[in-house]
């Protein structure tokens, strides 16, 4: 392992190795040091759903960007990460929900995205399959470039290109301690070796707390399970990502066939428990098939366990920390990491190169929490 680096990266999920590519491609030297393998965190659990159709102005900001590298991603890394755009569409149950619908909505045409509210009669248009009488609804919200990306092949097609641009990606390497003078970063310790740095990036996802606690930083992350399921293949019905605020559930099918989904469980607790439970497997089957009856006729083959790192605005944690120079925060994702990392490493890559520091990034800086009254995200799901 190298002993010093421009810039040491602890994480090796989506956003560490699309950082890690965008700093060597400007010429840094990058260390990444990943406690197990790449993938291995929550990006190797997740969805891969890419949604532009959010609530708050920054996630709506970053995921809308971040969808115009998307677009061209596979090209840029020379491997097909398997983007695709088949559209959200997100069910509206009642009134309420309708005029917050309608308040997202017009936040998010300010931005130039193209999103359409559907009555109830035209949702099955996009998804035949659904029970529009059964799930009850007044509406929905519609936005055909939202989509979905293999979450491997775009890791490891940002890892392969970080490389090419001369990035050490250390796996099975743990961070275990952090070294500062002055209260400025001067060193990371791994069990293999320590490396000094003056830039050290947290983007070690649910762990990001612990990691920051090396430097006595506290970070109000909370680590959630979640449970999430595949079926068995299927001819291809539909092709966006079904999704209700109220019921919690998302759903889609893969370019292969299978629909991969979501749901918040009952017994749901913050923590590290990783064992699937039944009450999953119940809760999601009753859901699903209630939205879309035909897939009764339809196997379960899997489900897995993941860890949202929830932040008390469901916002992410980004840029540096107050006190303590060159310490970068990459986390508190909330259960929308993946979609939104081709922009917070272009930001990050940014105020690291050339020290910006846009408004987006200032909203989502750590002192919020201290500092300002929050703006929760209320458009999440899972
Ligand atoms: C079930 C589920 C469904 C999801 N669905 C979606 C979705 O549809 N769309 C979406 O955008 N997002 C989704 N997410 C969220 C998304 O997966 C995450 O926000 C995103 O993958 C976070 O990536 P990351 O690189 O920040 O963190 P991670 O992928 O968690 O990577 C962090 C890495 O840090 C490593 N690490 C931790 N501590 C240390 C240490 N001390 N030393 C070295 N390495 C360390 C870990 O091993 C890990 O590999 C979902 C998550 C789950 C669990």
């Amino acid at each position: 392992m190298r002993s010093k680096a421009d810039v040491v990266i602890i994480g090796g999920g989506v956003n560490g190795c699309s950082l890690a590519y965008g700093l060597a491609k400007k010429g840094l030297d990058v260390v990444v040091v990943e406690k197990k393998y790449l993938t291995s965190g929550a990006t190797g659990a997740c969805g891969a759903g890419i949604r532009q159709q959010w609530s708050t102005r920054e996630n709506a900001e970053l995921a809308i960007n971040s969808v115009r590298i998307f677009e061209k991603l596979s090209k840029e890394l020379g491997q097909d990460i398997e983007f695709r755009q088949g559209g959200y569409l997100i069910v509206v149950h009642d009134d309420d929900e309708m005029r917050q619908a309608e308040r997202n909505v017009a936040m998010q045409r300010s931005l130039g995205l193209k999103v359409d509210i559907l009555k109830p009669g035209e949702i099955n248009d996009v998804v035949p399959i659904l029970d529009v009488d059964g799930i009850g609804v007044v509406g929905a919200t519609f936005c055909p470039t939202d989509g979905h990306a293999n979450p491997f092949k775009t890791t490891f097609a940002y890892a392969d290109a970080a490389r090419r641009y001369g990035a050490e990606i250390n796996t099975y390497t743990r961070v275990v301690g952090l070294k500062t003078k002055n209260r400025e970063v001067n060193a990371v310790v791994t069990d293999k070796g320590v490396v000094k740095t003056s830039v050290v990036v947290n983007a070690a996802g649910v762990d990001s707390k612990a990691v920051a606690e090396m430097v006595g930083v506290n970070l109000p992350i909370v680590p959630f399970r979640k449970e999430i399921m595949a079926t068995e293949r299927l001819k291809p019905v539909f092709e966006a990502m079904v999704i209700s605020f109220r019921d919690g559930v998302y759903f889609s099918q893969q370019r292969e066939g299978q629909i991969v989904g979501g749901i918040p469980i009952p017994e749901e607790r913050s923590g590290y428990r990783t064992m699937p439970t039944m009450s999953f497997m119940q809760h999601m089957a009753r859901t699903i098939t209630r939205y879309a009856p035909v897939l009764k006729h339809v196997n379960m083959l899997r489900h897995w366990t993941g860890f949202y790192d929830v932040t008390p605005d469901a916002r992410p944690i980004l840029g540096e920390t107050n006190g303590v120079k060159g310490f970068i925060q990459c986390n508190g994702f909330s259960g929308h990491g993946f979609m939104l990392s081709p922009m917070v490493s272009k930001l990050l890559v940014d105020l690291i190169v050339d020290h910006k520091t846009p408004d987006v990034l200032l909203s989502l800086n750590l002192s919020r929490f201290k500092d300002k009254k929050i703006v929760r995200e209320t458009s999440v799901v899972g």
